[in-house]
């Protein structure tokens, strides 16, 4: 039976796309519909059909999943940033390590990986077989850990970054933009993030109503604040606000610093300079209103201090475990030189600091260099060095002028993943252990491939999962250097 646009049908959803959408079949052509589960029977509506796949919009469940849970967000399927919210956490789970697994198989043909510990999902070590030996000439098995989950799946996120607008009457209104559109949905408590933010939230726009300061209307590039940013240090209780404007002046700026330090913890508050026609949110500047210009966090031993503009991991809890693995994955002993690349404010630099002889981080932001060297400082750590620029740049400089010296290369990109240059210059500088933390396993996967074609093999790959409700999520691989005899 042919479908048409708009035309009615049912499908039990039998797959997960990468990006959460289920996927069900009807004689034998393929749909991808938003805001289904894995073993839901449905009911949806043809939107856009290409050849071979088509895309549904769901009607109704008629059958849910044992999988599925009642979103706890009321504005779960508008909103779109957690496209998982139907799913139990137990499956949102399994849904990650899978994509993983597949992304590391498919894409990044890694043959030898085999899952390790409870469970019967598939690649999983048969009877008989034996994690770290395949039992032939051509390598060892790589061990596929179960994923790290979250004790707690909500409030977690240490940072919300929330638009301003106003609704069809004309008031000011801030919250999340709904899926793919630069439509504001007036929520301002995101049950992932803290709950100071509601208040917060609440002070600025009574800030802005105060003294007619008018958000930020994009289509025609006038009125003033376009975003807030919110920050919260999880161990100290640190609050910081940044406010981005289009402008270069925040108007009773004192009068909004007298609101907010109400607020038990605030510690920093300040502007961000966007005049431009952008999506990026904030811009290069950022004026210090209140407090030393940032917030000071803990993770593990470590004391970290944040800038408005410097990346930070959003969930401390899970990038502690996270950090704890990339230690343990890096196998230092004290003698090492240990380049960490695309470092950030330093995190992973200064978890390795003190169970390595040297420690190199290479990152692009500049601000977030001051930081990661303020917090080598702050930390008592003098066998640290961190160089502002692009891994892809300074690592190839560097082993010009001086050479391989590197035991251990970690490496934690964006989710473009690395650039081949950057690949290319670990190869030679030949380090014995290459720890990869990454967020995308789709350019993961394709980044290890480079690896294990030039001398490497991955030994244990291990997902954390550091955004619950999400389909995002970050893992952790070991590789290392074949000795051929
Ligand atoms: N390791 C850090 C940061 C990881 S996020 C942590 O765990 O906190 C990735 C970082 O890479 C960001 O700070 C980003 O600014 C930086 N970055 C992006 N492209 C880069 C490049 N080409 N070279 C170096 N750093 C880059």
């Amino acid at each position: 039976m042919e479908i048409k646009k708009n035309d009615v049908f049912f499908t039990t959803i039998e797959d997960m796309s990468d990006d959460g959408a289920g996927i069900g079949k009807t004689d034998g052509y393929t749909w991808f519909i938003k805001d289904t589960v894995i073993g839901d029977v449905v009911e949806a509506a043809a939107m856009k059909m290409k050849k071979s796949y088509g895309y549904g919009r769901l009607i109704r469940v008629v059958e849910p999943s044992a999988a599925r849970v009642e979103p706890a967000c009321p504005v779960a399927r508008q909103c779109g940033g957690c496209q998982l919210q139907a799913m139990s956490y137990e499956e949102q789970l399994r849904f990650k390590e899978n994509k993983v697994f597949h992304n590391l198989t498919r894409i990044g043909k890694i043959e030898n990986l085999r899952r390790v510990g409870d469970g019967p999902e598939e690649g999983r070590l048969g009877a008989g077989e034996e994690s770290g030996d395949r039992g032939d000439q051509k390598g060892r098995y790589a061990e596929f850990l179960p994923i790290m989950g979250m004790e707690d799946p909500w409030r977690y996120r240490n940072k919300g970054q929330f638009p301003f607008g106003r609704d069809k009457d004309g008031r000011t209104v801030t919250g999340f933009f709904a899926g793919r559109t630069h439509k504001i949905i007036p929520q301002e408590d995101c049950l992932l993030g803290v709950e100071e933010n509601r208040e917060i939230l609440g002070m600025i726009k009574g800030f802005m109503d105060q003294y007619h300061i008018e958000a930020y209307d994009e289509e025609v590039h006038k009125g003033l604040v376009r975003h807030a940013l919110i920050r919260k240090g999880f161990y100290t209780g640190e609050l910081m606000v940044c406010l981005v404007i289009n402008g270069r002046n925040l108007p009773k700026a004192g009068k909004l610093v007298e609101r907010l330090t109400e607020m038990e913890g605030m510690t920093s508050i300040s502007y961000n300079i966007n005049m431009e026609k952008t999506n990026v949110i904030m811009g290069k500047e950022t004026v210090h209103i209140y407090g030393p210009g940032f917030i000071t966090d803990q993770i593990g031993d470590v004391k970290y201090r944040i800038s408005p503009q410097s990346f930070y991991q959003v969930n401390p809890a899970q990038t502690k475990k996270l950090y704890g693995t990339a230690l343990e994955y890096a196998g230092l002993t004290g003698n090492e030189v240990v380049w960490d690349l695309y470092c950030g404010i330093g995190t992973i630099s200064l978890f390795l600091a003190p169970k390595a002889k040297k420690v190199y981080g290479v990152e692009i932001v500049p601000q977030a260099i001051e930081d990661a060297r303020e917090n080598g400082r702050l930390n008592g750590f003098d066998n640290v060095e961190f160089f502002v620029g692009k891994a892809e740049e300074v690592l190839p400089e560097w082993y010009k002028k001086n050479g391989g010296q590197a035991d251990v290369i970690v490496v934690d990109p964006p989710r473009k993943g690395c650039d081949e240059k950057c690949l290319e210059t670990i190869v030679k500088m030949g380090p014995e252990r290459v720890v990869y933390v990454s967020c995308d396993s789709a350019t993961l996967a394709r980044d290890l491939r480079y690896l294990c074609d030039r001398g490497y093999e991955v030994r244990k790959v291990r997902g954390c999962d550091m955004f619950g409700g999400t389909v995002h999520v970050e893992s952790i691989v070991l590789l290392s250097k074949i000795h051929t005899k």
